[in-house]
């Protein structure tokens, strides 16, 4: 059963002669995509609730064979935008059961959930301003709405992530009961939303249990005072483990924690995992192209950059490299960077990896979440192919870009 998969894959963990195989027949610097672990994680995390609605959060990874593997293992889809809501209908989800987050949504954004929403009255808007709910009424919109709610407490692996504390995300806790009272009114009030943050390992689980626990009053409050809500949603954040020595999350136990946290709600609870479901389902190998002795620092180049994966440069994140081509060389402490002309084009520095060599391949681990999703043409780059593995066979997902396509909206 795929949901007595590992918590966690390593990059030891994939079959390096295959990865090989598929350098050589597609290029580098390429995403190699593991659909069927995509599919086992987001198995063992409803496993872990098995009471609660798990919807996939598709910013994390938008491609259409995520979207597709994870709709046909039963997972429901959450769009924070028109252009993820156009690529879950794509990939076959029914505009039903979608979610659609307004985060300040532009009037396209607010245009195409209404227009959507007409014909498909399932659809549900979670707003998170005053604003986003009287645009909606402007438009006729009395359908299914939710309220963002900001708890007041942010957690995750990062500052730029922690937006249960940002007040640009939701309504303030406290004025979040005299506004449902009025949605109630005005639209069809069927629940609550929050999402805390992202990355959060056991040692972030008390400050995320917490927020789940102030959301879950809430949810006790506009029930008992105004309206009898079909859910409240606690968002995504559940995080994986990018160091070696970082232990994954055991799902038994912050299944239990978050019920503890939730306590006696009669509500259905939500979660939308993203980063939980991708992260470690995909990575990106790498060519070496040069490597340079300083008295400062052995400089180990590649054809990956920023533009292929920002997150070390963006969130100064953490991600396993691995010498895949000769995993058993003597480890040297190397810095790994692309093309990329600025300092922050660095994966890593000053790290022990077994003696890259020029032609080695390497392999970045963790990159499905926030990887190809943040994928860029800084310095004139096409992005990378995207190279699909399941049940044993390997299929281009996406192409690699030619310049052509760099130029293609140019006049
Ligand atoms: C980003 C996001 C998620 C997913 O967060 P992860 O940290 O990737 O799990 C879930 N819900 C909302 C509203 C989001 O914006």
């Amino acid at each position: 059963m795929s949901h007595d998969s590992p918590p966690v894959r390593r990059l030891a963990d994939w079959d390096h002669d295959r990865l090989g195989r598929l350098a050589a027949d597609h290029g580098t610097p390429l995403y190699v995509l593991d659909l069927d672990r995509v599919a086992a994680n987001y198995e063992r995390f409803a496993a872990a609730f098995p009471d609660a609605h798990v919807m996939y959060a598709a910013k994390a990874h938008t491609g259409g064979a995520v979207l597709s593997k994870l709709l046909a293992t039963g997972a429901d889809i959450e769009c924070a935008a028109w252009g993820e809501l156009h690529r879950a209908i794509e990939a076959g989800a029914d505009p039903n059961t979608l979610q659609y987050t307004a985060v300040n949504p532009p009037d396209r954004d607010l245009d195409y959930a209404v227009d959507l929403a007409a014909d498909n009255p399932g659809l549900t808007v979670t707003g998170g301003a005053r604003d986003t709910f009287d645009r909606l009424a402007a438009r006729g919109y009395d359908g299914r709405v939710a309220v963002r709610v900001n708890p007041g407490i942010g957690t995750g692996h990062h500052e730029k992530v922690a937006t249960g504390k940002d007040a640009k995300f939701g309504i303030p806790y406290d004025e979040v009961a005299d506004l449902a009272a009025d949605l109630a009114d005005r639209f069809d009030l069927v629940g609550l939303h929050a999402h805390a943050g992202s990355g959060v390992l056991h040692d972030d689980l008390d400050d995320h249990c917490r927020a789940i626990g102030k959301v879950a009053d809430l949810g006790r409050r506009v029930e008992r005072e105004i309206t009898d809500l079909e859910f409240v949603d606690f968002g995504g954040g559940f995080g994986v483990p990018y160091r070696e020595d970082e232990e994954p999350l055991d799902m038994g136990v912050v299944g239990e924690r978050v019920r503890e946290a939730v306590g006696e709600l009669d509500a259905q609870i939500k979660l939308e995992p993203g980063r939980y479901v991708v992260a470690d389902a995909e990575l990106i190998l790498t060519e070496v192209n040069t490597v340079k002795e300083t008295p400062a620092a052995t400089v180990v180049g590649v054809d990956a950059s920023l533009a292929t994966l920002i997150r070390p440069a963006m969130f100064g994140s953490y991600h396993p490299i691995r010498n895949v081509s000769a995993p058993d060389r003597d480890p040297e402490p190397v810095s790994v960077g692309g093309p990329c002309c600025t300092s922050a084009d660095v994966f890593c520095t000053d790290r022990p990896i077994a003696e890259p060599r020029r032609e080695d391949l390497l392999a970045v681990g963790n990159a499905g979440a926030y990887g190809y999703e943040l994928a860029n043409q800084f310095h004139s780059q096409p992005r990378p192919a995207e190279v699909a593995v399941e049940d044993g066979a390997a299929r281009v997902v996406r192409e690699r870009e030619t310049i052509d396509d760099v130029t293609r909206v140019e006049r």
